[in-house]
């Protein structure tokens, strides 16, 4: 049997920003020295909540707010990082990425959100979940966030 030694280093709600990636860092490769590199695997987990935002029209895109539900809402229509903005994300991870020395890295690519369903049945949040075409557009962008990471 093999036994798996885990140390989470994740934060609810944590969001990718400078300073949030340099606490992280060194939170890292504190854990990365006391282990051994050849056996070790670091999941990455990065993206997710900064890929989706809302855009009400003739506004600047935000990101989903909490609502009195404790859920979140996207007011307008859902919008998705394309590869300029996703190159940024990952260029703000990279000390993350390099923090990982020669461990293993699986680097988590954000997951579909609001494909079936808006955040709820409000008309005005998630306007576009109904246009044609939708899912597929969804599916395409995220591939395209995927090989923007990967790249
Ligand atoms: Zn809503």
């Amino acid at each position: 049997m093999n036994v798996f030694d885990t140390t989470d280093l994740c934060d609810r709600g944590w969001k990718l920003s400078e300073s949030a990636v340099e606490r992280k860092v060194k939170e890292l490769l504190e854990v990365v020295a006391e282990g051994d590199e050849a056996h070790t695997t670091v999941v990455y987990h990065l993206f997710v909540n900064l890929t989706y935002a809302c855009q009400v029209d003739g506004e600047r895109p935000a990101r989903p707010e909490k609502g009195g539900d404790g859920k979140y809402h996207v007011k307008g229509k859902l919008v998705i990082a394309g590869k300029e903005e996703m190159g940024r994300l990952v260029s703000l991870a990279l000390p993350l990425l390099r923090a990982g020395g020669s461990c293993k890295k699986i680097v988590i690519s954000p997951a579909a959100r609001y494909k079936h369903g808006g955040c709820c049945s409000d008309r005005n949040h998630c306007t576009n979940i109904l246009e044609k075409g939708y899912a597929k557009w969804m599916e395409n962008a995220l591939l395209e966030t995927r090989s923007t990471i990967r790249d």
